[in-house]
């Protein structure tokens, strides 16, 4: 059965995050957002310290499932803790959640595609306390939706496997490579005649001779997060570094490697949510100032146009907002969760957008000026229909699976 009523040590830490996300980010969102590539240092600090008390990190870290005392739910609803936090956070700013210090979209690949020896040794110093910048790099100019066309190579040699390729738009790159104590999850092929059953991930620590970020990119959103194209020449890892089984198998090995979006797609979903609700209290703030009332428990042919706007932007929240739970739900009570992951990011990647550019729309000239963040939120808004998948190729797999057809047949 599924159940999302929060135990109360839940709730109080979700308070927590929420009073990091109005008192620590908002006051900086404006800032960040304009200085684009510049360190929030005092904001890392704060972050790792408020992270220290909570007993799960956003990212899906292990923290005190390995030895500590407090678990209030259970580490089996970790992921769907995460996204509740993450929802917390994004409505603070989007892209200081995505600058967090913690593993984020790499240790979720960790998660999802590690032995557990693999997720206890990688993800271990963090839990210990020390920040980590976690980072996934599948992205390459010839590789994006369809990421059985990647082109970096892993030959193995010796002890080793040697990385050779370049990764673009890398969420974090910058941070992983450069700051102490950061790691990405790379994806290449180590047998390019089998095709995506040759794909796999790999992790690279920070310091390795051979990865290098050649560039950072200038955004249209989520600025306060850095956006790397990271270069491997000759890059040797350790032949154990290489995530889940060295197995080249037809059927199924690319599956090991999806499993990752099944794990963070949710989590991609719950910022959208996060960043949607932000503008949607926004616009019923200000209704309320102006004395424009929300009539609810009337008949819908007498409501107004915004109150037809107002409630459809909160039904689709909450729509996006229960399909993204339950997708995490399913994860951590391992339900195969891939229609749901897919349905969740397509569905609050759209609502999304659709309820930042409404929220600018409602409140006329001001929701376009700078002086209110409601313009910065739908600028943010727009990545999450684009990154872990984009809307219509998470559209794509929902299809699939609806209809029961592979990839060959419908594509
Ligand atoms: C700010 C930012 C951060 C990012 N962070 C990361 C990261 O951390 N790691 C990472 O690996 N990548 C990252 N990406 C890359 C992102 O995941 C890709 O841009 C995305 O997957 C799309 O791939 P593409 O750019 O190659 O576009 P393409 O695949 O070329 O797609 C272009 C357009 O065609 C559409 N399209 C493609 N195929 C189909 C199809 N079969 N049917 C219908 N429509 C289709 C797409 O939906 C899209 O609208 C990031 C991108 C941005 C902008």
């Amino acid at each position: 059965m599924i159940d999302f009523e929060f135990e109360p040590q839940v709730v109080e830490r979700l308070k927590m995050y929420h009073m990091v996300a109005e008192n620590i980010m908002r006051p900086i969102s404006r800032e960040y957002d304009e200085r684009e590539h510049e360190e929030p240092e005092q904001f890392f600090q704060t972050m790792w310290q408020a992270q220290s008390l909570a007993d799960v990190a956003p990212g899906g870290d292990l923290k005190k499932e390995q030895g500590g005392s407090v678990k209030p739910s259970g580490p089996k609803l970790r992921n769907l803790l995460t996204c509740t936090t993450t929802e917390e956070l994004c409505w603070g700013d989007a892209g200081l959640f995505l600058s967090t210090p913690n593993s984020g979209l790499g240790g979720a690949a960790v998660m999802a595609a590690g032995t557990p020896e693999q997720k206890t040794r990688f993800l271990k110093r963090f839990s210990e306390g020390e920040p980590k910048w976690g980072a996934m790099a599948i992205t390459e100019a010839a590789c994006g939706s369809d990421s059985a066309a990647i082109q970096t190579t892993a030959v193995r040699d010796g002890d080793h496997w040697v990385l050779n390729g370049t990764k673009i738009f890398c969420t974090g790159g910058q941070r992983a490579v450069e700051k102490s104590d950061g790691f990405v999850v790379v994806w290449a092929t180590v047998d390019k005649s089998a095709g995506r059953a040759g794909i796999k991930s790999f992790v690279v620590e920070r310091g390795t001779p051979g990865m290098k970020v050649a560039r950072v990119e200038n955004k249209l959103g989520i600025r306060a997060s850095d956006t790397a194209m990271i270069i491997f020449d000759n890059c040797r890892v350790p032949a154990d570094h290489l995530l889940g089984s060295a197995e080249v198998r037809k059927e199924g090995g690319f599956k090991d490697a999806m499993a990752t979006f099944d794990a963070t797609r949710p989590i991609v979903a719950a910022m959208a949510i996060g960043v949607g609700r932000a503008a949607l209290d926004f616009v019923r703030d200000f209704l309320r100032e102006q004395n424009v009332p929300i009539r609810y428990g009337i008949s819908p042919r007498r409501l107004t146009a915004i109150e037809r706007d107002f409630m459809d932007m909160e039904v689709q929240l909450k729509a996006a907002r229960l399909l993204t739970w339950r997708a995490a739900w399913m994860l951590d009570t391992g339900k195969r969760n891939n229609l749901e992951a897919s349905m969740a990011k397509a569905k609050a990647g759209l609502v999304v957008t659709q309820i930042t550019q409404k929220a600018v729309e409602i409140l006329g000239p001001i929701g376009y000026s700078r002086k209110l963040l409601v313009e910065k939120w739908m600028r943010d808004a727009k990545i999450n229909d684009i990154f872990e998948g984009t809307q219509q190729i998470n559209m794509l797999i929902v299809a699939r699976r609806v209809l029961g057809y592979g990839n060959k047949e419908l594509n």
